[in-house]
């Protein structure tokens, strides 16, 4: 069986000796080892960065620039062999998986204004003779941690930044699903970067810890689950490093009783069971407004959700596919069992699905659940799987308050016809990305992504202009050429 090794100075390495199992979770098979990092395999990749670091830096931005541009056409070119890869170790159909890298290229499209981006400011004659300036200067060797449910994106949400920017990365994805990233990062190669420059190395918490711990990297991009970005964020800070941690989501969408509900009920459909709702923006809570508002609700996804499809990855009519792990979808299971035995009523129920010629997937069918309440476990975790609950409340207010006291702060949109009510929901709501009849607002490229409260630690969020000041530091100059024959005397006061 093939092991999955790493990316360090422009080649594939084998790698050490501890490995995991790589599942097609769509049959439940093991296909393939993943070698885990040792200490000594982050070092090297670190080395490799570090050692090409002082070329790249003194690469000029448009040259930069450039091989981002020959990257896009290569993304492009191999989107299907991407998408498969992403499907067979993630279980995401084949629809969903170019979505996801598409938005992906958009950050790579993005990183090619990179001569425009880093201009810098520039102020003359701040003084007599006196010129002022700031630049923005890489940082030197920079890490990526990801998570699974992105394997191509969100790795290209961090490096193509970080890269033109003049740093060198070293990335650490997903064990769960790796072969994404490393195939990807070698098209990145074949675009003209020099060897060094970008490294994958793969493994778990052991290199994680090593990437946290080396003096030579400065800053770390992570994505992934609300504990371990709390983690890693504190960390960094105890350790001196510059870090963005990422964490989970709980994303609520809100139907008035004035919207058009035929709509909502199509956005909520796509946006709960698309990716088999693992996606941190996924909406996993509808807060349904008024008894009418609700009724509507359910009986509108009842009926749509009698065709909803699950299935296989390569079987491209499929809505959604399978779970990551067996052990995952025993956790969705639970929450499901958990919120019936405290008193939400089973609408749909997805536990038992069976996907013919596919009895051993890691699947769950789309399940639908009404009078849940903010006391239930199951609304207050992430579950992270094709379930949608229901809450109903009577005002605005009263769904605003509730999304106000959850713990996580991703993503939120509302269902509405009314402008003032959308205008004091997305003025006021205690959340990061809104949508107004948009229930995914993932951010564009060129806008920042990133959460409020639990779902994102550090000041500066993921991509887009923040994502420049995340991975350069400010450094202003101040300059004087005396015109000729100006003299100065010895000035004690501070200059002004
Ligand atoms: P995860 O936290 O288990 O793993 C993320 C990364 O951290 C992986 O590379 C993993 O190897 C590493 N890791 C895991 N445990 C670790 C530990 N104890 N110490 C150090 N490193 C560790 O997350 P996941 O299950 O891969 O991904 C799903 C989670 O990611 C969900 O919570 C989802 O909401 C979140 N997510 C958030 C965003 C966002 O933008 N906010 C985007 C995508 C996913």
């Amino acid at each position: 069986m093939h092991t999955i090794g790493h990316f360090i100075n422009g080649e594939i390495i084998a790698g050490d000796d501890r490995t995991q199992d790589v599942f097609n979770p769509s049959t439940g098979e093991v296909i393939r080892q993943v070698s885990l990092a040792s200490g000594d395999t982050v070092a090297k990749a670190v080395a490799a960065a570090e050692a090409a670091f002082p070329a790249w830096r003194a690469t000029p931005p448009l040259k930069r620039a450039r091989v981002m541009f020959r990257f896009r056409d290569l993304l492009e070119q191999h989107i299907d062999e991407i998408a498969e890869l992403i499907g067979q170790e993630h279980g995401k159909i084949a629809h969903d998986a170019i979505g996801e890298i598409n938005r992906g290229i958009e950050n790579v499209e993005y990183a090619c204004c990179a001569p425009e981006i880093l201009k810098g400011e520039h102020s003359r004659n701040v003084g007599p003779d006196i010129d002022s300036w700031s630049e923005f200067q890489p940082l030197g060797v920079v890490a990526g941690i990801t998570p699974f449910n992105f394997p191509a994106m969100v790795p290209l949400w961090m490096y193509p930044m970080a890269i033109v920017c003049g740093n060198c990365f070293v990335l650490k994805p997903s064990e769960r699903d790796p072969s994404a990233a490393l195939f990807i990062a070698q098209l990145l190669h074949q675009a003209g970067l020099p060897a060094g420059v970008m490294n994958v190395i793969n493994g778990d918490r052991e290199a994680v810890d090593c990437l946290l711990q080396d003096d030579r990297v400065q800053a770390i991009s992570f994505v992934g689950s609300t504990p371990v970005a709390r983690a890693i964020h504190q960390q960094s800070a105890q350790l001196g490093k510059r870090c963005q941690a990422l964490g989970g989501a709980k994303n609520h969408a809100v139907v008035m009783p004035d919207a058009d509900m035929d709509n909502a009920v199509n956005a909520l459909i796509g946006a709960a069971f698309g990716s088999s709702g693992e996606r941190c923006m996924a909406i996993s809570v509808a807060v349904a407004v008024g008894d009418q508002a609700a009724q509507q609700l359910v009986s509108g996804l009842r009926q749509k959700m009698q065709t909803l499809k699950t299935g296989p990855f390569d079987d491209r009519s499929n809505d959604f596919g399978p779970l990551i792990t067996a052990e995952h979808q025993q956790r969705v299971k639970g929450f499901i069992d958990s919120a019936e035995s405290q008193g939400a009523e089973v609408v749909i129920d997805g536990r038992d699905v069976q996907v013919e010629n596919h009895l051993k997937g890691f699947f769950i069918g789309g399940t639908l659940l009404d009078h849940v309440t903010a006391e239930m476990e199951s609304y207050q975790a992430e579950i992270f799987g094709p379930v949608l609950q229901i809450v109903r409340v009577e005002n605005l207010q009263q769904a605003m308050q509730l999304i106000d006291a959850h713990a996580y702060g991703n993503g939120t949109c509302l269902f509405t016809r009314d402008g003032e009510a959308a205008r004091y929901f997305s003025d006021h709501i205690q959340v990061g990305m809104v949508g107004i009849n948009v229930p995914l607002p993932v951010p564009v490229a060129y806008h920042s992504f990133g959460g409020w409260k639990q779902s994102l630690f550090g000041d500066l969020s993921a991509y887009g202009p923040d994502s420049v000041r995340f991975y350069t530091r400010r450094k202003t100059i101040t300059q004087r050429w005396p015109s000729s024959g100006v003299r100065e005397g010895v000035n004690f006061s501070f200059p002004s």
